[in-house]
C-alpha cells in the first residue's frame, strides 16, 4: 500500500521537476534578452522582476525535489526546507509542524527566521490542537490557508511577533493524510500571493513522500536496534546461564566417571552409566545452545591460521576410536598425503567434523564409517576441499532431508530419547560452513545410510615440514600412567580441583594445587619443579590468562617456555582463541573429558 502511494509520489514530484527545469530554462533566455537596455520598456522590467523571482523559487523546489535522493531522516527534511527553500521565496519567518504521535496537536520541529536558533532545534517548541488557529483550518481541512489581513480573522493566534499576513499549507500524504503544516507570516498585509501559495503547496506534498519513506526507514531501523539489543540479552543471558550450569555439571561428571572406575557393584553400574548418560547429554545441550545464540548474535570472526589437514583428520580419528569401538563400527578415513599447510579455521572444521561423524556413529549399528578429503580446484593462495562422511546407518527418510539442517529439528521424536542430541549440531555445522562461503548438503536413503558432505577454501600455507606429518602419538590407553610428572594445578573451586586430583592421582602424576594466579607465579619460581601448570581462566586475585602472560615474561627460560594449559568453563571458540593468544599451549573445557586431560598430558610428560 504504502510502496504503490511512495511510487505515485515519486512520479508527481518527478513531474513536477520537469515543469520546474522548462521553466527555469525559458525564464533565463528572456532575462538574457532583458539584459539588453535597448530592449527594455517599463512593462518589461515588471516582467524581469516577476521572472527573476519565478527563478528563485523555482531553484528551491528543483533543489528540494532533487534532495529527494539523499538519505534523510524527518529532522533532515524539514530543516532542509526551512534552511535551504524558504528565504529564496523573500518569506522572513517559516515554521513546520507535524501530528504529534499520540496526542491530537502539532508540534513545531523546524523553523526559518525567529524561532530558529543557528542549532537546528527549536528552543521552546510550541504545541497546538489541531484544530486551532489558521495552521490547525489548514491541519483539519487539508487546504491551504491564504490569509491576507489577520487582524481581521478571529482564527489568528498571536505566537511570539504580531505579523500581518500568514499562509499555511497543509502536508498531506498521497492517499489524503494530514501529517503537519508548513506555516509562513509576514509583517506587511497582502505579502502572500497565490505563487506563494502553488510553490508552497508542491513543496509541502514532496515533503510528505519524503517523510512517509524517512518515517517507514526510521521505523526500520528501530526495529532492527530492537531486534539486536534482544538478541545480544537473550546470548548474553544464555552464556551467563550455561556458565552456571557447567559449574556443577563439571562435579557430576567428574564424580560419575570416578565413580564408573572404582568397580561399581552391578546394580549401581546401571544407574551410573544412566546417570553418567544424562549428565553428558545436558552438557551437549548447554554447549550446543551457547554456540548457536553466539553464532546468531554476534559477528564470527574466522581465524587464519596454519594447520596440517592430515594431522587434523587423524586427531580426530582417534578421538572416535574408542565410541566406534563400542558399538563394533570400523573408522575409515580417506585424506590424500598434501605436502602444504592449510590456512583456515581449524577449530571450527575441527567442530563440523566431529558433529559429523559423531552423527555417523550415534545413528549407525553396524558397517563402516568413511571420511573422504578431496582436494578440489586450486589456485596459487587457495584450494578447495571436499569433506564426506558416509555411514550405514538407519538413513534420513526422504520427506525428512530438507528438515535435518533447521535449529531443534530431529528426523523423529523419538530420536532423542533413543540417541541423545540437541537436534543443533547440524544448524550450528551449516551456519559455520555457510559462514565462511562454502556449502553443505547431504543425501540419504532410509535404512541404507547417509553421506553428509561440505565443501570449503582454505588459503595455502608454506610446505610441509616431513615431522610435521608424523607428529601424531597414540596414547596407550591400556597402561595409562603419567609417573614422574609434576603438575601445578591451579584451580580455585574446590570441587573442580578434588576431581583433576583424583584423575591425576589415578595417573600417578605428582600434583600441587594453588587457588589463584599469583601464588602459583611463586610456587613455579621458588620450586622449579614442574613440568606443566594447569591453569584455570577465571580466579580471585589474578585470573589465569594475566598468569600466563607474567610467566610468559619470566627471565628464567625453563619457566617461562613451561607448558600451560587452560581449564576453561566457557566452551566458546572466542575463550580458546584468547587463551591461546596469551601464551597458553592448548586448553580443555571443563566438565573435562579424562582421556582428552590424559592425551594432552601425555603430550607434554618429560622423557
Ligand atoms: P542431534 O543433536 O539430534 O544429532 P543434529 O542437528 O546433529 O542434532 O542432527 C539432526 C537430526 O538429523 C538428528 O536428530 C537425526 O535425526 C538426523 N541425523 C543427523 N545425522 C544423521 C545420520 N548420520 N544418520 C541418520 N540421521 C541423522
Amino acid at each position: 500500500m504504502l510502496s504503490s502511494f511512495q511510487s505515485l509520489g515519486w512520479i508527481v514530484a518527478g513531474g513536477c521537476v520537469l515543469i520546474m527545469i522548462v521553466v527555469v530554462y525559458w525564464a533565463n533566455q528572456k532575462l538574457k534578452n532583458l539584459n539588453n537596455p535597448d530592449l527594455v520598456s517599463d512593462e518589461e522590467a515588471n516582467t524581469a522582476k516577476q521572472l527573476a523571482e519565478k527563478k528563485a523559487t523555482n531553484e528551491s523546489i528543483i533543489y528540494f525535489a532533487q534532495s529527494l535522493f539523499r538519505q534523510n531522516t524527518v529532522d533532515d527534511i524539514l530543516w532542509d526546507i526551512t534552511s535551504n527553500c524558504i528565504e529564496n521565496l523573500g518569506f522572513v519567518d517559516c515554521v513546520i509542524y507535524l501530528k504529534h504521535e499520540q496526542r491530537d496537536t502539532l508540534v513545531q520541529k523546524a523553523a526559518y527566521g525567529p524561532k530558529d536558533d543557528g542549532n537546528h532545534q527549536i528552543v521552546s517548541p510550541i504545541e497546538i490542537p489541531i484544530t486551532k488557529g489558521i495552521v490547525g483550518a489548514a491541519f483539519s481541512s487539508r487546504q491551504p490557508q491564504l490569509v491576507s489581513d489577520v487582524s481581521s480573522d478571529s482564527r489568528y493566534i498571536i505566537d511570539d511577533e504580531a505579523r500581518l499576513s500568514e499562509l499555511a499549507v497543509p502536508i498531506v500524504s498521497p492517499d489524503g493524510i494530514a501529517l503537519g503544516v508548513i506555516d509562513s507570516e509576514h509583517p506587511d498585509k497582502g505579502f502572500f500571493n497565490q505563487v506563494h501559495l502553488q510553490v508552497l503547496t508542491t513543496i509541502a506534498s514532496i515533503c510528505a513522500i519524503k517523510l512517509i519513506k524517512a518515517k517507514s526507514d526510521e521505523e526500520i531501523l528501530k526495529a532492527k536496534i530492537e531486534a539486536e539489543k534482544a538478541t545480544r540479552a537473550k546470548s548474553q543471558f544464555l552464556t551467563t546461564m550455561s556458565h552456571e550450569i557447567r559449574t556443577p555439571l563439571n562435579a557430576v561428571i567428574g564424580i560419575s566417571h570416578l565413580l564408573l572406575n572404582e568397580e561399581p557393584k552391578k546394580e549401581q553400574l546401571e544407574n551410573l552409566t544412566n546417570l553418567q548418560f544424562s549428565a553428558n547429554h545436558l552438557l551437549s545441550l548447554v554447549n550446543d545452545i551457547l554456540d548457536f545464540s553466539k553464532l546468531e548474535s554476534e559477528k564470527v570472526l574466522f581465524d587464519q591460521s596454519e594447520f596440517n589437514l592430515l594431522d587434523l583428520c587423524e586427531d580426530l580419528h582417534h578421538s572416535f576410536d574408542k565410541s566406534a569401538e563400542e558399538k563394533n563400527l570400523t573408522l575409515e578415513l580417506v585424506a590424500p598425503a598434501y605436502t602444504k599447510l592449510l590456512v583456515g579455521d581449524k577449530m571450527r572444521l575441527n567442530q563440523i567434523l566431529t558433529n559429523l561423524i559423531g552423527n555417523a556413529i550415534k545413528f549407525s549399528e553396524q558397517g563402516i564409517i568413511e571420511t573422504r578429503c578431496q582436494f578440489l580446484n586450486e589456485t596459487s593462495t587457495s584450494i578447495d576441499v571436499l569433506f564426506t562422511v558416509k555411514d550405514q546407518g538407519i538413513g534420513i527418510p526422504k520427506e525428512k532431508i530438507d528438515s535435518v539442517f533447521k535449529q531443534f529439528e530431529q528426523v523423529s521424536g523419538e530420536t532423542t530419547r533413543k540417541y541423545g542430541g540437541t537436534g543443533l549440531g547440524l544448524s550450528i555445522s551449516k551456519k559455520l560452513v555457510e559462514l565462511q562461503g562454502g556449502k553443505i548438503g547431504v543425501s540419504s536413503q532410509e535404512g541404507i545410510g547417509s553421506e553428509f558432505w561440505f565443501q570449503l577454501t582454505f588459503g595455502i600455507g608454506k610446505a610441509l615440514n616431513l615431522n610435521d606429518s608424523l607428529s601424531l602419538t597414540i596414547p596407550d590407553w591400556k597402561h595409562k600412567t603419567l609417573e614422574g610428572m609434576r603438575v601445578l594445578y591451579v584451580e580455585d573451586n574446590k570441587i573442580n580441583s578434588l576431581i583433576g586430583c583424583k584423575f591425576l592421582e589415578k595417573w600417578s602424576v605428582e600434583t600441587l594445587v594453588v587457588e589463584n594466579g599469583q601464588t602459583a607465579i611463586s610456587i613455579l619460581e621458588k620450586d622449579q619443579i614442574y613440568d606443566l601448570v594447569l591453569m584455570d581462566l577465571n580466579m580471585p586475585v589474578m585470573d589465569g590468562m594475566k598468569a600466563t602472560r607474567i610467566i610468559r615474561q619470566l627471565p628464567n627460560k625453563k619457566l617461562s617456555q613451561i607448558p600451560i594449559i587452560a581449564l576453561t568453563a566457557d566452551a566458546s571458540a572466542q575463550a580458546h582463541e584468547e587463551a591461546l593468544a596469551c601464551g597458553m599451549n592448548g586448553y580443555i573445557s571443563k566438565p573435562f573429558d579424562p582421556e582428552k586431560l590424559f592425551q594432552i598430558l601425555q603430550k607434554y610428560q618429560p622423557v
